[in-house]
């Protein structure tokens, strides 16, 4: 990048915060996605005036500039795809406020999701969105994904808990959307549309967001069954008896090869699929609770049940659900990880095609996930070495998406389409609608300097091509 530009951006956030470095360009090219593209440079703000003056800066020289937390997003967002700025908010890592009367905390965009939820836990609150990422995603990535977890079945995704925002826009302004009242109808909701919109239409650098009080007890159990089918039925029979638990995440009898040598829980053969439970509320309701859910999937197949007595054996089942996207990696690294979501009802009907597919293209496929808001993680076990493979994982995933379109469900649940999922934004929009969209991105950035190539693809006739040499 040319000298005077790194200069300006010295002065702007202070030598120490621009990197240029061929291994800093390195490790600031790749996200979960393992798709690999170098920045021309990377800086780090920490301050919301520093990132609204670099991107002032990428406006005026029509550079693009590509927001980042931890870069752990599963579908592109944040690849610098074409070059450009790549803009880090990890040092901006302040808890503001924790505000026990209105059940309310304030956050800079690079604190970590867990530490959130560690200190509001200290005064007895609550902050439910729990990615598994959550020991190292950034709130701002969060805000940006509108990321969701195994509690979001009870409690929501993160849009539900974000009460409004500081955003630079992409021309470098400072707004304020939303505020700190549960309650507020003054003009468009501005906060709704910038949550999930993975960092296109601007970039957020405060963030207020609702809390709740921290449920008194909780109680887990792991369900073993023989097939897959009377996983899938429970969980559509426990919804349809209108039991919300806390957590209802299901794993299928591949992942359960994956894990098996590594689980801290014995997994026989037998055993072809896994629901994991958790109620939670007051103490006295939780025996009742579990007990229904144990007499309505009772006559579903099952192999064990084991119900945690304290909090170590919870963790010891959720060690369990942790295990499997590191075992997975191992067994095979060219995974393809999608995040479809499906109506709860359709989730039988949804595995069931899955192994279809899978059978019909002699391709491992590999399905866990959040089968209590119906969002099924759907992996795509292959090795790209092999001849056509790649062009056989695009069939197959043209055709699970298919499906899922048949189903009324929808392509990603919670990693978003970044560049990953670009291509297939016009198999759920139609094309009307996806031009409603465009002219929210041109409103906001006119020269397209945001994160461009992401949700609406490069090659989409309406994005013009930025690189960061222009
Ligand atoms: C092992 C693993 C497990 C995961 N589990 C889950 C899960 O259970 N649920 C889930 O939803 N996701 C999950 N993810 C995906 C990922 O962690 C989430 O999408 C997370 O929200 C990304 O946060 P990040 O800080 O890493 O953001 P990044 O990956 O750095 O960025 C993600 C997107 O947000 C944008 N962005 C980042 N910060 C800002 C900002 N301040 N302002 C505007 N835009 C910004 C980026 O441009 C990019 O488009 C998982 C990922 C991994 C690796």
């Amino acid at each position: 990048m040319d000298a005077q530009i790194i200069a300006e951006l010295v002065e702007i956030v202070g030598a120490d915060n621009v990197l240029t470095a061929p291994t800093d360009m390195i490790t600031h090219s790749y996200d979960a996605t393992q798709k690999c593209y170098m920045p021309d440079v990377v800086v780090y703000a920490e301050k919301t005036d520093e990132v609204a003056r670099v991107v002032r800066l990428a406006n005026r020289l029509k550079i693009s500039v590509l927001p980042r937390g931890a870069g752990s997003g599963f579908s592109g967002g944040s690849l610098p795809v074409q070059g450009g700025i790549v803009l880090v908010l990890t040092r901006m890592t302040k808890i503001l406020d924790i505000d026990s009367d209105n059940l309310t905390a304030e956050v800079e965009p690079g604190v970590i999701t867990a530490e959130l939820q560690r200190q509001v836990e200290k005064l007895g609150l609550f902050y439910p969105p729990d990615p598994a990422s959550k020991e190292f995603s950034t709130l701002g990535g969060n805000v940006a994904e509108c990321a969701g977890g195994p509690r979001c079945v009870k409690y929501g995704v993160t849009k539900d808990y974000v009460l409004g925002l500081e955003v630079v826009t992409p021309t470098g302004d400072i707004i304020h959307t939303g505020g700190k009242t549960l309650k507020n109808v003054v003009g468009y909701d501005l906060t709704k549309l910038f949550v999930g919109s993975e960092g296109t239409l601007g970039i957020v650098t405060k963030i207020i967001l609702k809390l709740l009080p921290k449920p008194a007890a909780k109680k887990t159990m792991l369900v073993q069954f023989e097939t897959i089918e009377g996983a899938a039925k429970s969980v559509a029979a426990i919804i349809g008896a209108k039991i919300i638990p806390a957590t209802l995440e299901f794993m299928d009898g591949a992942t359960i090869d994956c894990i098996r040598p590594t689980s801290p829980i014995p997994l026989p053969e037998a055993c072809q699929a896994i629901l994991i439970i958790e109620v939670d509320g007051d103490a006295a309701m939780l025996d009742p609770q579990i007990a229904r859910i144990q007499d309505i999937i009772k006559s579903f197949g099952i192999l064990s049940v084991r119900i945690a007595a304290s909090h170590e054996e919870s963790e010891e089942i959720w060690q369990v659900r942790r295990n499997v996207s590191p075992s997975l990696r191992r067994v095979n690294p060219d995974k393809f990880n999608e995040d479809i979501v499906v109506p709860r009802s359709k989730v039988p009907d949804m595995i069931r095609t899955l192994e279809k597919i899978s059978t019909d293209y002699g391709v491992p496929i590999v399905n866990f996930g959040h089968a209590g808001d119906g969002n099924i993680h759907v992996n795509i076990m292959v090795d790209l070495r092999h001849h056509g493979m790649a062009e056989k994982v695009e069939r197959v995933l043209d055709e699970v998406f298919q499906a899922v379109i048949a189903l009324r469900g929808s392509i990603s649940g919670e990693h978003g389409i970044g560049t990953a999922k670009a291509k297939y934004l016009g198999m759920e929009l139609d094309a009307t609608t996806i031009s409603y969209m465009q002219r929210i991105k041109d409103a906001f950035d006119p020269n397209h300097i945001l994160n461009p190539g992401k949700i609406f693809s490069y090659n989409s006739n309406h994005l013009p091509v930025k690189t960061g040499n222009n």
